[in-house]
């Protein structure tokens, strides 16, 4: 099946996705499909053509607050506020479920909408994504307080007391996401707060947008009810009014650090609760004793995943000296047979960025690294004339100071550059303003810890790469973040504590 816009014309292969595509792109408030109450839309365009894929309603100030009063309701009374543990463990499960019955068609989706390989989003962001749900689905039950014996030092000797703690829910939470993995971020924001008793306002990026609201339909189907999750596709002007609503008491973001500060800024007028998980500029070290294949095949992964556009990426990578030349020339073969096209194309190593304004952005970067001396060991140009395509690159002969060292490119674009010390290579690798994630290629098991200790990052990888999985923690060091997302760190995320004494 095909659909046509304009001239052009995208292929949709699965007909409920189709049948998806053709209804009305509305705002999820209250359990009700509503336009935007100004009647605004907007656009979402397909990265592979330029083409536009969908019309999405666009929310305001005034549909934000009709959602975050439905999320408080629904946090405060109806069957939400008084569903037992096991019965949001039956409901996570159940999403988890919905959504890998519509594996393929959020795999399409998603690949249509932010331009990423289609098998790459059903066997990674899709699986992801239904993982997440199921992991939290174990957590209801689980979540448990402490008993204490306190001493209470001004109470006569012959005072008894019991104190015990309970985890309760936050609230309301605004959640605010990107664009490189549209579905997966908003199961890493939505399930742990579901998990946890609280309701959400989710605001996806106006570039992706579409499998947000599929995931909607996918909740409502499960059963959710009415205003316990909301989803209000807009700009980031909508995302400012959500971080600084007085009626929200918390606001986890995903993005850039310079957005991150902004929603530190604007949360501080009721001290919300942030979290942030933003930019990273990720070292990958390759000792001389490495497996070289595998480190070239890690190399390869972690700077071309999602061609590029992932905060974890593996962006300057660091290769001892006595195998250098190897190195570069292994990993300049293997950037050489990777395949450029777009997401549907099986064959696609390389797909498009997520936007115009995206390869505007990396295209910037490219240049900016040859005007600043770095040699192009491979790859350093946009590719083609449509679509928004970047060819794999690999830059050599850069100096620290370059904004290619320093920056978070978020495309498919890294650094090589050569060691001779593993203490020299420690301190260069921290020497970031982020600390998101690292990674290291070493047969040497005292290495593997020693250096594994030492490097400042939220992840660090041995002999792999994107190790991300619904059980590990998740997070940055410095200005990558603040909190840790995933595995029980979410459930505190999600929760805060509460002490009880009662004076026998
Ligand atoms: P971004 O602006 O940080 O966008 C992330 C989310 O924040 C989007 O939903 C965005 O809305 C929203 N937003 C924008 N301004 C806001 C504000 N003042 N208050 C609240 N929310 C706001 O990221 P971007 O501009 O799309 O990408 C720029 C760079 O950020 C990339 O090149 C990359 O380096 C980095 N980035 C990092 C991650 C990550 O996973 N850590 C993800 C994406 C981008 P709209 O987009 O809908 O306007
Ligand atoms: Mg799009």
């Amino acid at each position: 099946m095909s659909i046509t816009f304009g001239s052009e014309t995208t292929t949709i292969n699965s007909s409920r996705l189709r049948e998806f595509l053709d209804r009305p792109k509305q705002l999820l408030i209250n359990g009700e499909w509503v336009d935007s109450r100004a009647e605004k839309v907007f656009k979402t365009y397909n990265p592979a053509t330029g083409e536009v894929l969908a019309e999405v309603a666009q929310g305001t100030e005034a549909d934000l607050n009709a959602a975050v009063a439905a999320a408080r309701s629904a946090f405060e009374e109806g069957s939400w506020a008084r569903m037992r543990p096991n019965m949001r463990e039956e409901l996570l499960w159940r999403i988890s479920q919905k959504i890998t019955e519509w594996a393929d068609d959020f795999a399409e989706l998603e690949s249509l909408d932010n331009g990423k390989p289609q098998g790459i989003a059903a066997a990674f962001d899709v699986r992801s994504a239904a993982d997440c749900f199921r992991y939290y689905a174990g957590w209801p039950s689980k979540i448990q307080g402490s008993v204490n014996n306190p001493s209470m030092v001004l109470a006569p000797p012959e005072a008894e007391f019991h104190s015990y703690t309970r985890r309760e829910p936050v609230g309301v939470c605004g959640q605010i996401i990107p664009w490189n993995f549209p579905l997966l971020m908003a199961a890493w924001k939505i399930a742990p707060a579901l998990a946890t008793g609280n309701t959400v306002v989710l605001k996806p990026a106006e570039q992706t947008p579409l499998s947000a609201l599929l995931l909607g339909e996918v909740l409502m189907e499960a059963g959710i009810p009415d205003g316990v999750v909301n989803i209000v596709p807009g700009y980031g002007d909508i995302g400012a009014v959500l971080s600084s609503h007085a009626d929200v008491d918390k606001v986890a973001f995903t993005g850039s650090t310079e957005v991150g500060k902004k929603i530190v800024e604007s949360a501080k007028g009721n001290l919300k609760k942030v979290s942030l998980e933003l930019g990273g500029k990720s070292p990958n070290i390759v000792f001389a004793d490495a497996d070289i294949p595998n480190a070239v095949a890690g190399a390869l992964q972690g700077f071309t995943l999602n061609s590029g556009q992932a905060c974890e990426a593996g962006t300057r990578v660091y290769v001892h000296e006595d195998i250098y030349d190897e190195f570069n020339s292994a990993l300049a073969e293997a950037v050489e047979q990777l395949q450029i096209g777009p997401g549907n194309d099986p064959a696609s190593d390389i797909t498009p960025l997520v936007s115009e304004e995206q390869l505007n952005r990396v295209v910037g970067y490219l240049d900016a690294g040859k005007a600043a001396g770095a040699k192009v060991l491979v790859g350093g140009n946009r590719w083609g004339d449509t679509g928004y395509y970047i060819e794999p690159t690999v830059f050599t002969n850069t100096t620290p100071d370059m904004s290619i060292s320093r920056e978070e490119i978020f495309g498919p674009v890294t650094l090589s550059i050569p060691f001779s010390q593993e203490d020299e290579v420690i301190e260069a690798a921290n020497d970031s303003e982020y600390g998101l994630a690292a990674a290291l290629w070493t047969k040497d098991l005292s290495r593997a810890h020693r250096v594994a200790s030492r490097l400042q990052a939220g992840s660090v990888w041995v002999n792999t790469y994107h190790a991300l999985d619904s059980q590990l923690p998740f997070g940055g060091y410095h200005q990558s973040g603040w909190g840790r997302e995933l595995g029980p760190e979410s459930i505190e995320l999600y929760t805060q504590v509460k002490s009880v004494t009662i004076a026998l």
